[in-house]
């Protein structure tokens, strides 16, 4: 009988069910790992340039005065950290320099000044869940206000924070289920264009309602896992295909997003599809 190493379910990563289930199947039950791509570096970089600084005015309970070139220093050793940065089309390691520069400036001058000392910056949230696979469901919250959430974002176009809704429903769930009241959710985002680069703030509504049905979906199709993989009467190929199907149309299928796109059977379907149309014309 196989073993499985139960494992814990983040908020960030639920709506990448919703986006490829192969890909999220592949990512967190195989372990295929997730591609470092440069735009998520500069995000990470940016955004610890923030955790940094909070983390001082917490611990003195006051806002304090900050030296911009001592965060930007911050965030850029956070990016030359990182290993194995897939660069994307346009992007070096001077323009992600750039951006992170510029961005950390903008998130101080445009979101921080403006916003008080949270009780916590970078706070770990968990809710176990009944299920032979996953453990619990935990994520970290980026800034937990008296009666708010809210997470840092970086972004090449104004943040749309409908985009968040799933994710940050979940971080509400697990800060009120940890004893903490969440009336209000934002984004603080950092707008990284071409020839500008601004901070902005954007309401979340939240809708528990959608994010427990796509925690219920993938609880449910790890439950057929379980029990069809503990039968043994199938193929561990023919389970995967039967359960968790690919979706090469959706825009994170492409050699920059996901890591199994040169073997996936699926995003290769679409390719000899677009060729078989080509040869009709
Ligand atoms: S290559 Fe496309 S279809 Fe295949 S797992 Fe990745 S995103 Fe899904």
């Amino acid at each position: 009988m196989e073993n499985f190493e139960k494992f814990t379910l983040r908020p960030s990563t639920v709506i990448g069910f919703a986006s490829c289930e192969r890909s999220w199947f592949n990512n967190f039950v195989k372990g295929v790992k997730s591609i470092n791509s440069s735009k998520a570096m500069v995000g990470t970089a940016i955004h610890s340039a923030a955790e940094y600084y909070w983390t001082g005015c917490i611990k003195d309970n006051t806002k304090l005065d900050w030296n911009m070139s001592e965060l930007q220093e911050y965030a850029m050793d956070c990016f030359l950290a990182g290993e194995n940065v897939v660069y994307e089309s346009g992007e070096n390691e001077q323009t992600c320099k750039n951006k992170i520069f510029n961005g950390t400036s903008a998130l101080f001058r445009d979101i921080i000044e403006y916003t008080d000392v949270p009780l916590k910056t970078e706070y770990r949230v968990t809710m176990p869940i009944e299920h032979p696979m996953i453990k619990d469901i935990s994520g970290t919250i980026d800034y937990l206000g008296k009666d708010s959430i809210a997470d840092i974002k970086t972004s090449g176009a104004k943040y749309q924070p409908k985009k968040a809704v799933v994710q940050q429903s979940i971080y509400k769930m697990l800060a009120e289920y940890n004893g903490y009241t969440v009336n209000n959710c934002t984004i603080q985002a950092v707008i990284l264009l071409k020839n500008s680069t601004y901070g902005q703030v954007a309401e979340v509504q939240t809708n528990l309602g959608m994010a427990e049905a796509l925690i219920e979906s993938i609880k449910l199709k790890l439950h057929y896992y379980y029990n069809m993989k503990m039968e043994g009467k199938l193929s561990d190929e023919i389970i995967e295909d039967l359960l968790f199907a690919g979706n090469p149309g959706h825009y994170l299928c492409d050699d920059r997003f996901c890591p199994s796109r040169p073997t996936c059977k699926f995003a290769s379907v679409s390719t000899q599809k677009i060729q078989c149309d080509f040869d009709l014309q």
